[in-house]
């Protein structure tokens, strides 16, 4: 088990000073952070969540702006499929929902881009609901403090009743929750826990004598050179223009590997993220006037 005061007790004065963590922020707000967040370090997602909710606050004010403005505001954050998911999230929520983030768990699973993980980061950091919720850093902490494992194994649905069964039963569960979570971002990390440092007096992984794990070794993952380093390169083509862009234009974004700068272009056209127009050129989505379907490429 982990022990609920002494997690508390270092959360209190541990954690990080994030924006979206602060008073007055809404749930709205708080969605758009765990969508930046899936897969993007919080340095990163910081200042563009800042300037994010500065210019749309609101659902129905990020459904009103163009897709080719919400790509843009995206920014660097990479994986940009997210943008449009949040774009067409809003419009859910500002036309079906009253402008309002609904707030149990199986009406946010039916919305745009929010799946298991989200669905429950919203209903408890937003509304503090006792639900479980179950990231990679969540499943790290409880495969070493409670199951004595180097690393959590693969993903599964046990995992929520895992969780559930260490939420206490009283309001202090949501922060329970967000502590759990910070744990395992600042303290219990994959490559070097800081087990001198840590709150936690029993961890199951520690007094066991922190066996090595039986799992495969971890990949690093690597950016340059993956179709996500040349979709990064087209988009900031289109980002940089007002205008449709040439193919020419686009091509020299990425010579290495023609092959794939065109796969690259053919994906983010099914994605929607980029369109064509019926002069040939490209532009993001909802700047390309009359179109061509993406099978005309
Ligand atoms: S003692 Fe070490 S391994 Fe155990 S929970 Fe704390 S940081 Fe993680």
């Amino acid at each position: 088990m982990i022990d609920t005061g002494e997690l508390l007790d270092w959360y209190a004065t541990a954690q990080r000073d994030l924006p979206w963590r602060r008073p007055g922020v809404s749930a709205w707000q708080i969605l758009v952070s765990e969508f930046m967040l899936q897969q993007t370090p919080v340095a990163r997602v910081e200042p563009i969540w800042l300037d994010w909710v500065a210019r749309w606050p609101t659902p129905s004010a990020t459904a009103a702006a163009g897709a080719a403005d919400v790509l843009r505001a995206w920014g660097k954050l990479g994986y940009p499929r997210r943008a449009k998911r949040l774009h067409e999230c809003a419009t859910v929520i500002a036309t079906e929902h009253g402008d309002v983030v609904p707030e149990d768990v199986d009406t946010l699973l039916s919305l745009p881009g929010i799946g298991t993980y989200t669905a429950r980061a919203v209903a408890c950091f937003a509304y503090r609901q006792r639900v479980p919720v179950v990231d990679t850093n969540v499943r790290r902490v409880v495969a070493r403090a409670v199951h004595g494992r180097d690393d959590a194994a693969a993903a599964s649905t046990r995992d929520l009743d895992d969780v559930a069964a260490l939420l206490p039963d009283d309001d202090t569960a949501p922060t329970f929750s967000v502590a759990l979570m910070e744990l395992g971002a600042t303290v219990c990390t994959a490559r070097s826990p800081k087990c001198g440092v840590c709150p936690l007096s029993h961890c199951t992984w520690r007094s066991l004598g922190f066996p090595a794990g039986t799992g495969p070794a971890r990949k690093v993952q690597k950016y340059a050179g993956t179709d996500r380093q040349v979709r990064g390169r087209l988009l900031d083509v289109l980002r940089g223009s007002t205008s449709p862009v040439s193919r020419a234009e686009l091509d020299v974004a990425w010579t290495t590997d023609t092959a794939q700068r065109d796969r690259c272009l053919d994906s983010l056209l099914v994605d929607g993220l980029v369109e064509q127009t019926e002069d040939g050129r490209f532009a993001l989505a909802g700047e390309g006037g009359e179109v061509r379907p993406p099978s005309a490429v």
